[in-house]
């Protein structure tokens, strides 16, 4: 249910078409949450995350079955469109050939990640801002052998990356519709697909093993436990009430490069790595330099509008 309610507000803007429509028009017009809704809206309500069309269940506006909050929902017309709002059913994508699939990769289309990059790059470039003005630090992998031919067990070499969350953050418009092969990976999902919010996890998420994941959450508080920049510093994110709370936990040092500082909050951080204990809640630690950074704030509603 939890993705289901992640659209918090809709686009009302009649007579936008999502082909062809002014998108800073749409960002600029009425939101409207679920319990706004008027009938009238009926077939002129977007998507904040992917701009395509919602529409409100129930689709009276004071109907309410089983006491259940009105929400928004996609329509499957759309559901090629890749939305981080969208309740997850990543589907695999496959290639008919090693062209076609080296194809995607010049164009863009598919990354294959080696890993991400582990160790910060010697050259030192002082942080911007904005990652979209930071070095790409995206490096050339090997060649790697990956199996998403359209045959069973069908695998082809293609070039790979050691790649970087903030490069996936940066352009992340654009890059959620890209498809990514991840490390240990068995399928190419897109980047919308592959993400997982921290506020929909509860501590269960500890009793069975677990395969790093891409997760993303929104910095309620950030601050240094001790006295030096080799001090953890204590980044707590927005959490569902079955986590306690969620704390990512790494050297001040660290996420200072990284941006990450007392004035984060409400910037949404993304990562990859597993869920650890943190007392009688959870969090994320050791996770290395091209794990984890901050998303550009002009795309903080595409993953958590309010
Ligand atoms: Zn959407």
């Amino acid at each position: 249910m939890a993705n289901k309610r992640k659209i918090a507000y809709a686009h009302h803007l009649p007579g936008w078409t999502v082909e062809g429509g002014n998108r800073e028009a749409l960002k600029a017009s009425r939101r409207v949450t679920p319990d706004e809704y008027e009938e009238d809206m009926r077939g002129a309500l977007y998507c904040p995350g992917c701009f395509t069309n919602v529409e409100r269940t129930p689709k009276e506006k004071d109907l309410f079955t089983n006491q259940r909050d009105p929400f928004y929902r996609h329509l499957q017309r759309w559901s090629h469109v890749a939305c981080v709002l969208r309740a997850k059913k990543p589907i695999g994508k496959r290639y008919d050939s090693w062209e076609e699939a080296k194809r995607a990769i010049e164009h863009e289309h598919l990354a294959i990640v080696k890993e991400f990059l582990q160790e910060r790059p010697e050259i030192d470039l002082e942080p911007s801002g904005e990652y979209d003005e930071t070095p790409v630090e995206d490096m050339d992998g090997p060649i790697s052998e990956v199996p998403i031919g359209r045959h069973q067990g069908e695998s082809f070499e293609l070039p790979s990356k050691i790649t970087t969350v903030a490069g996936m953050c940066r352009n992340f418009e654009k890059n959620k519709d890209k498809y990514f092969f991840l490390p240990g990976a068995i399928h190419a999902v897109k980047l919308a697909e592959l993400l997982t919010d921290v506020a929909d996890l509860d501590r269960s998420v500890l009793d069975k093993p677990q395969k790093p994941k891409l997760y993303y959450g929104k910095i309620l508080r950030s601050w240094n436990a001790g006295r030096f920049n080799t001090s953890i510093r204590m980044t707590r994110l927005r959490c569902g009430q079955g986590a306690g709370d969620f704390t990512v936990k790494m050297p001040d040092g660290f996420c200072q490069a990284k941006n990450i500082n007392d004035a984060s909050v409400g910037r949404i951080v993304m990562f990859y790595g597993v869920i650890t204990r943190n007392g009688g809640g959870i969090g994320a630690e050791h996770l290395a330099w091209g794990e984890i950074a901050l998303i550009p704030k002009k795309y903080n509603e595409l993953l958590i509008p309010e």
